[in-house]
């Protein structure tokens, strides 16, 4: 049996923020032949640009998945017990 004691208001959801993570990844994949767009940090417009070139190349393939990852950080409040710990705490 699995147990759990969450408790919301001692932890905060929130983006990631340690130096280096991405505020988002950028990829597309056309839907008719699977080509991927090498992903991008931050930056979607080289996905756009790849997607349009790919349309160019191969009329008939106009539809594409794009997607976009996030990183999230659960970070102690005030208050709770793991926050002194806490090297991430701003
Ligand atoms: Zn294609």
């Amino acid at each position: 049996m699995t147990r759990s004691i969450i408790t919301a208001a001692e932890w905060t959801l929130g983006p990631e923020t340690a130096e280096g993570a991405p505020k988002g990844i950028h990829s597309a994949e056309c839907v008719t032949c699977g080509a991927q767009a090498q992903s991008t940090d931050n930056d979607r417009l080289p996905v756009e640009v790849w997607a349009l070139k790919h349309t160019g190349l191969n009329p008939s393939h106009r539809q594409f998945k794009a997607t976009i990852e996030s990183f999230w950080r659960v970070t102690p409040a005030p208050g709770n017990p793991y926050r002194a710990g806490d090297s991430h705490d701003a």
